[in-house]
């Protein structure tokens, strides 16, 4: 009779930590944009974002043109509004109304 010295543990082992989420959490969509997002008017030439935050610090995020913004925007700016949104502090921007796109050359 061969002498078998199994380090191996009879106890059973501990269950497994958790159970497989049944429900999946919903599909994450785009960010909502809050209502009380601010919308802001460029001025001219304006490149980067003048909010204030708390503290009073310039944000001066870098204005991003937005394309794909979603419809809660579209309701509020138009649907075929050049928009811009800071960066940081997600400001949205509309072009200064009097102020001609640059892509438009001069011509009076
Ligand atoms: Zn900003």
């Amino acid at each position: 009779m061969a002498e078998e010295t199994t380090p191996q543990s009879t106890t059973p082992a501990a269950p497994p930590p958790a159970p497989p989420a049944a429900a999946a959490p919903a599909p994450a969509t785009e960010a909502a944009v809050p209502v009380e997002q601010k919308l802001k008017v460029r001025k001219p030439r304006q490149r980067s974002c003048d909010e204030k935050d708390a503290k009073g610090k310039l944000c001066a995020g870098h204005l991003k043109r937005w394309y794909d913004y979603p419809k809660e925007v579209v309701a509020r700016i138009g649907n075929d509004t050049e928009i811009y949104r800071c960066e940081f502090c997600k400001t949205l921007y509309k072009p200064d109304p009097k102020q001609m796109p640059h892509s438009f050359t001069l011509r009076y």
